[in-house]
């Protein structure tokens, strides 16, 4: 018995269940019996092999022969210290591996956690009441409401279809549509049964009512689910950027160290000396832990972005986000509430207000086409019935219900709605009279009219009735209203529905007030250098109503192209009406949109392009960043899209927009905070070499500033609230490079030199005063030596500490700046100075990394000397805020 073949009634007794569904009691019993409508748990790599996996990538390998080719050196020629530079090796690799598990993990948890914010939702009878609920409660012999947009939740058999066609492209591959019905066929496969949906397909078109018939893992899909499965997460450009730029510095300090090796052995040196040298060269510099803090940092940065209710669903978009330089934004529920009401009615040649009501009471036909030409669904919450569905519906429902409540009647057919039709009719039948009731925009209804409130006639000499009806719809649409027209006609008992010779009732216009932030949101775009451009299906009046509201529009003759005109443009024409510096489209349909939306893209710029329901997906796909509505948005907009907004509000996208630039900004703090300590651990072995001076700093030192004291530090500068300022700078050039030249310029070339000058002073400073001569050496044991080498290691620590305030921005001063916006640098700052006073003032310290513990006086120069360094780089801040505007 295949369920296909069954009539409606068989399928139904087949399942135990009715056209109503099951009882609420029942669904709990079957829930228990079939369990949740949910696949497993996506399997996730386990937890060990992604630890291991640190300590096997490039970095690490490289990290490995080091510590081999020390091990062997030991082998070799004992007592050359190759012991404890293997074992110090050993030691990074095991830190760093666990460092980068920890910020990885937490990457992805993150990520994972943001999935859960959306759950999936379907419109199921449950004890004969429609109801909303979680999609994972689901049980066979549950009857569905589906409609356009809606994702398939479970496997099901149609028993009431109006216009239905499924996409079906994530179990056939077949991505053109495909009609679905009610009846019984003979099909006996279950991918092309058309009378059967199934689960992870999706509704393009049309309603249905379907019985469940197999949930979760029992589903076709349930079954493929393995392949979704090793769906690769995709990898930004940043990250791409990140590993490259490793690579690099890593390919950049092997040569250095064969540099050292070389120069070392020429000048004399014995050779494990020179490889010893060649090794911490190249431990010191390579930047193992950049990309997992990178990674983290963005992922971070997708939980404060869900915070401010936008969830990103894919990592790269934080970044692209940043850099957007025109928003495409739908006016409805986005820039305004979605918070309809009635508002004036054009009626008998007259504009009134909806307040009165001796007006219309007496226009039945008026009424009832408000009360039930629409599309939505009754529900049942909390004891009452409330309707579910397109807010403005919703208001002319209630509109009609409070001038006369004609009580349930059942809609026989539908002309649906869509945005290329602008309008949609339906079939009831009232005291024994069948009535077909058409409501849509005045345009798009007005030709279909030949009548008039049934008495004058319309023919197309009596050009003067038509332009009294525009000229009111213009009137409203003035104030901002959502004009609509209706018309209904009286059907013969055999005769087909039809839009035609339709009788004129009335036009009602709607309010629906911006959202009070959006105004303010409008402006931030405006002084980042963000263009935003309403693309709405509306009226061109309204929408340019409500872009003065909203601040959108201030001129005085703004181009306002409609999708008319769009069609017959050329792209060049297009091209150049971009450019114009004040832009709507309205009465475009999401065809037009996408037109607009690649015309934006050919120049170059970056698209972020809001949308909500089936056709607005090729749109979301295409542009830089799709944006879709949580709460209107339609699910397969959602699937579209790199974002959704969970509030539907246009104020959150450009809060987004500041995340993703905070973003890039902070990688490059902490970028320079890193790069900045390289040059005093470089230049020391470069002044040993040439100036046959004591060295400064030993390798094991380094590894303390890189591995240590610097970690934490650099990972507060992550986590930096936004700058407000950064708003009011134009958008980042897309290619522009994280490392740019000011940035190395700063961090190796100004701040490096200084606090490598900073730590060979003190260095010098100890030997001197202990009474040492340039050119005698000293043994490595010498107390001298090292108290020496500490006070340089100690010295690069505390210039580090004033470093980490610089860094907090490339050119306003720190000194406004609160430490209270960022708690994790206090963290970073305490640890980093915990840590050196460990490494100085404890025994296993000073055995592990060969410290002595200092004088205070010492102390005290190596604090004066970072403050300097604060000091020169205020200045240089100055110096650039006067003198170099960006
Ligand atoms: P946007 O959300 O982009 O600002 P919109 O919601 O007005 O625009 P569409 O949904 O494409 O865009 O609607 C276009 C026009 O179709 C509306 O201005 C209205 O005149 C008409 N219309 C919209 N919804 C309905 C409906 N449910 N029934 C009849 N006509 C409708």
């Amino acid at each position: 018995m295949f369920i296909a073949n069954l009539s409606v009634a068989e399928a139904l007794e087949s399942l135990r269940t009715t056209e109503e569904g099951l009882s609420n009691d029942e669904a709990q019993r079957r829930l228990k019996e079939f369990g949740y409508n949910k696949l497993e748990e996506i399997k996730r790599q386990s937890i060990l092999l992604l630890f291991l996996r640190e300590f096997t990538h490039f970095f690490a390998i490289i990290l490995w022969v080091a510590a081999g080719l020390a091990f062997f050196a030991e082998v070799n020629a004992p007592g050359e210290g190759m012991l404890a530079l293997g074992i110090a090796i050993l030691g990074v690799i095991l830190i760093n591996g666990i460092f980068s598990f920890w910020q990885e993990y937490r990457a992805e948890r993150a990520i994972a956690a943001l999935t859960k914010l959306l759950p999936q939702q379907a419109l199921v009878y449950r004890d004969g009441k429609m109801q909303t609920v979680s999609a994972e409660i689901l049980v066979p012999g549950d009857c569905l409401v589906l409609e356009e947009g809606d994702n398939v939740p479970a496997d099901c058999r149609v028993i009431y279809a109006s216009g239905v066609r499924v996409n079906t492209a994530t179990i056939t591959g077949e991505s053109l549509p495909k009609a679905r019905i009610a009846d019984a066929v003979t099909d006996n496969s279950v991918l092309n049964a058309k009378n059967l949906l199934l689960a992870g397909t999706s509704i393009m078109s049309g309603q249905c009512r379907a019985i469940i018939f197999a949930t979760g893992l029992h589903t076709e899909f349930g079954q493929i689910a393995h392949l979704t499965q090793t769906e690769k997460s995709s990898v930004s450009h940043l990250q791409q950027e990140i590993a490259r730029l490793s690579k690099l510095v890593a390919a950049f300090a092997a040569f250095l160290g064969l540099v050292f090796f070389v120069v070392g052995t020429v000048i004399g040196l014995p050779f494990w000396t020179s490889l010893m040298f060649a090794i911490g060269i190249i431990v010191a510099n390579v930047p193992e832990g950049l990309l997992p803090t990178v990674t983290l940092s963005l992922a971070m940065a997708t939980q404060r972005m869900a915070k401010r209710n936008a969830l990103v669903r894919h990592l790269p978009a934080v970044e692209t986000l940043g850099s957007t330089t025109v928003i495409c934004s739908d006016k409805t529920g986005t820039l305004t509430q979605n918070k309809m009401t009635a508002a004036q009615i054009y009626i008998h040649e007259q504009l009134v207000s909806v307040a009165d009501h001796a007006q219309y009471e007496n226009e039945i036909r008026l009424i009832q086409n408000a009360q039930y030409c629409h599309n939505l669904k009754k529900s049942f919450q909390k004891k009452h019935y409330v309707l579910l569905g397109d807010p403005m519906e919703i208001a002319l429902a209630e509109f009609g219900r409070k001038s006369h409540d004609f009580g349930d009647i059942p809609v026989l057919s539908e002309i649906a709605f869509d945005s290329e039709r602008k309008r949609m009719s339906v079939v009831i039948e009232h005291d024994g009279v069948r009535w077909l009731y058409c409501k849509g925009a005045p345009e798009m209804v007005l030709p279909l009219c030949s009548h008039i409130d049934s008495r004058n006639v319309i023919s197309p000499a009596d050009q003067a009735v038509q332009q009294q009806i525009i000229a009111a719809q213009n009137r409203m649409a003035k104030d901002g209203l959502r004009v609509l027209a209706f018309a209904y006609c009286r059907l013969e008992a055999e005769q087909t529905p039809q839009e035609e010779n339709l009788i004129f009732s009335a036009l009602i216009g709607l309010q629906d007030p911006p959202r009070p932030e959006v105004k303010e949101a409008i402006e931030r775009c405006h002084s980042a250098g963000i263009k935003v451009i309403m693309v709405t299906g509306d009226h061109p009046q309204t929408a340019v109503a409500i872009a003065r509201q909203i601040g959108l529009i201030k001129s005085d003759n703004p181009l306002v192209l409609q999708g008319e005109a769009l069609r017959k443009m050329t792209a060049a024409h297009l091209h150049l009406a971009l450019e114009s510096p004040e832009i709507i489209f309205a009465r475009v349909t999401a065809e037009q949109k996408m037109h607009v939306v690649k015309a934006l893209k050919r120049k170059k710029e970056i698209v972020a392009v809001t949308g909500d329901g089936v056709n607005d997906a090729p749109a979301l796909k295409i542009a830089d960043i799709g944006i879709a509505m949580g709460i209107s948005g339609t699910d397969v907009a959602k699937e579209a899209a790199d974002i959704i907004l969970l509030d539907d509000n246009f104020a959150s996208i450009v809060n987004a927009i500041e995340e993703g630039r905070t973003v890039f900004e902070n990688i490059r703090k902490f970028m320079t905070y890193i790069l900045t300590s390289n040059i005093p651990e470089i230049l020391p072995y470069i002044a040993f070499v040439i100036f046959r001076i004591p060295l400064p700093l030993t390798i094991i030192q380094i590894l303390a500033v890189d591995l240590g004291t610097d970690m934490l530090p650099a990972l507060a500068l992550g986590a930096e609230p936004s700058d407000k300022k950064l708003m009011q700078q134009p958008p980042r050039p897309p290619k522009e490079r994280l490392l740019s030249w000011g940035v190395v310029i700063r961090a190796y070339l100004w701040l490096g030199m200084l606090e490598a000058a900073a730590s060979l002073f003190v260095f010098f400073f100890v030997l001197r005063q202990s009474g040492w001569e340039y050119g005698s050496m000293l043994g490595n044991t010498d107390p001298l030596y090292l108290q020496a080498t500490t006070a340089c290691l100690a010295s690069i620590v505390m210039a580090q500490v004033i470093n980490l305030f610089v860094c907090r921005h490339p050119r306003a001063s720190a000194f406004p700046m609160k430490l209270s916006h960022n708690p994790m640098l206090w963290l970073g700052i305490a640890v980093e100075v915990v840590l050196i006073l460990l490494v100085v003032y404890t025994p296993w310290g000073n055995e592990l990394f060969g410290t002595h513990p200092l004088e205070l006086a010492v102390w005290g120069l190596m604090i004066v000397l970072a403050l300097g360094l604060g000091v020169l780089e205020e200045g240089r801040k100055l110096v650039a805020r006067r003198f170099f505007s960006k």
